[in-house]
């Protein structure tokens, strides 16, 4: 898993210490375990061999600026590096869907069984009429599972879609054909078309969504690949970037444990950028995706700006927009606001979402606890900050020890958990402070020099 790598690189992170430079020596520990932590994460080795050889290249004879140590230097060079090898070089435009063609706009869906094809074509039917609004059919060339069928039509129901019947005795380029024909007379803008999968890679699939390919000419050709797939990513990436030209990647089930490591694969194997990322099995759960922000999270440094965007999309809109503009303007991040982020957190029905965005020693804190001990501990925090003043909730260290008593006794808690509620408040006020003002971007480019 990729969260070896944060934990390997602050503990290098710690043991290298005032040196003026990055240099073959100082670095090479550190090298060793970003290696070894990738490896771990099932990245194909060719890919970490070269990812390790630029960051290698781009670190030796690096000055270090300021109060940096090497260490810090180093992982800015990382994340710069991995985020250009998942995509940041591309732009941000790179992850929009091309739609630039005589309507409708054929997408093709290419993957195996099981990748979240169907799932995606509903989501990304979703964006398309939510954000750019489109008017979209979806047709179904799975012609070998019959349920397979059944289930797009569901699920274009649920996004709105309109969705094309297909049956098993027809050949996929007909099926296809007559989608085309009746989305260009019903003046659609947008024809996705799934296709069947495969448990493993085929002839007999290969050669039939070629064929599919060529009938059509979709303007985007999107491999769809699960995340949670290790080291056969890869194989499989190779497989359809060799028998079909590739316009981009969906990495599906981000919300796994081990994402990351295939992003890296399959980026590197198709050369195509990542366009989306699956995040959940519902049909909101698609999100553009962002190389520096999923840089970031491999990193196990967190990230503010997906953090209020997590917070946004849960429940309260109105809430986070208030907090982000708070701590732009440079205010503080008191305890009204860490209660607001802890109820918000409850309110999202588990807690993954934001604590995948947090730190990697928050994560690591936070999956010790299972999910309603979490939701208990939560209330009993409520319970605590709702048993202070709002003088003392906007200035916690006004909180003396004959209050602290007071408080536990009005939540009915030991002192002990005051003390330790106000502990992880700190912690996470600190965070919050040092992602104010420009925010992690802008910190990780001081780091690099
Ligand atoms: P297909 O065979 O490629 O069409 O795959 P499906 O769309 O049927 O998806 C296979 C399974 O993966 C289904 O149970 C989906 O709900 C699930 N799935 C797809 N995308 C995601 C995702 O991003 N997150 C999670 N958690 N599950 C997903």
């Amino acid at each position: 898993m990729l969260e070896s790598l944060s934990t390997r690189l602050a503990r290098v992170v710690k043991t290298m210490k005032g040196e003026a430079r990055l240099t073959e020596s100082n670095t090479a520990d550190m090298l060793r375990e970003i290696r070894m932590a990738l490896l771990e994460a099932d990245v194909a080795l060719p890919v970490v061999r070269e990812f390790i050889a630029k960051v290698k290249e781009r670190a030796l004879g690096q000055d270090v600026v300021g109060s940096l140590s090497p260490g810090q230097a180093l992982v800015g060079v990382v994340h710069r590096e991995l985020a250009n090898v998942i995509g940041a070089d591309l732009g941000k435009e790179a992850s929009q869907i091309n739609l630039a063609t005589q309507p409708p706009a054929i997408i093709l869906m290419a993957g195996l069984q099981g990748a979240g094809k169907t799932t995606t074509v509903a989501k990304l039917a979703k964006h398309l009429i939510d954000t750019r609004k489109k008017k979209v059919l979806t047709v179904s060339g799975d012609v070998y599972r019959p349920a397979a069928i059944e289930q797009l039509k569901t699920v274009t129901g649920q996004a709105g879609a309109e969705w094309f019947p297909s049956t098993p005795d027809q050949k996929p380029v007909d099926i296809a054909r007559a989608a085309l024909d009746y989305a260009r007379n019903h003046y659609f803008d947008v024809l996705i078309v799934d296709t069947a999968g495969r448990l493993a890679i085929d002839d007999a699939m290969m050669k039939e969504i070629a064929e599919l390919h060529a009938a059509i000419k979709p303007i985007e050709t999107l491999f769809v690949v699960d995340a949670m797939q290790g080291q056969d990513a890869v194989n499989v990436a190779k497989a359809f970037s060799d028998a079909l030209p590739l316009t981009g990647v969906v990495l599906t089930k981000t919300d796994g444990d081990s994402r990351g490591g295939a992003a890296l694969s399959v980026r590197h194997i198709t050369g195509k950028p990542i366009k989306f990322i699956g995040v959940s099995e519902k049909i909101g759960g698609l999100e553009a995706f962002d190389a520096d922000g999923f840089a970031n999270r491999i990193l196990g440094m967190g990230d503010i700006v997906a953090l209020v965007q997590e917070a946004t999309k849960a429940i309260d809109v109105a809430e986070a927009q208030k907090l982000a503009e708070k701590l732009k303007k440079g205010n503080r991040f008191d305890l009204e606001d860490f209660k607001a982020q802890i109820g918000q957190m409850k309110n999202m029905g588990g807690m993954q979402g934001i604590l995948d965005k947090l730190p990697a020693q928050f994560q690591q804190a936070a999956s010790q606890v299972n999910q309603d001990e979490a939701a208990k501990k939560v209330r009993r925090m409520e319970g605590i900050i709702n048993s202070m003043t709002p003088g003392e909730r906007a200035k916690p260290e006004l909180i003396k020890a004959t209050r602290k008593r007071r408080i536990a006794a009005g939540a009915g808690v030991t002192v002990q958990e005051v003390n330790r509620l106000l502990n992880e408040f700190d912690q996470i006020a600190g965070m919050m402070k040092k992602m104010q003002g420009g925010g992690l971007g802008k910190m990780m480019r001081a780091m690099g020099g």
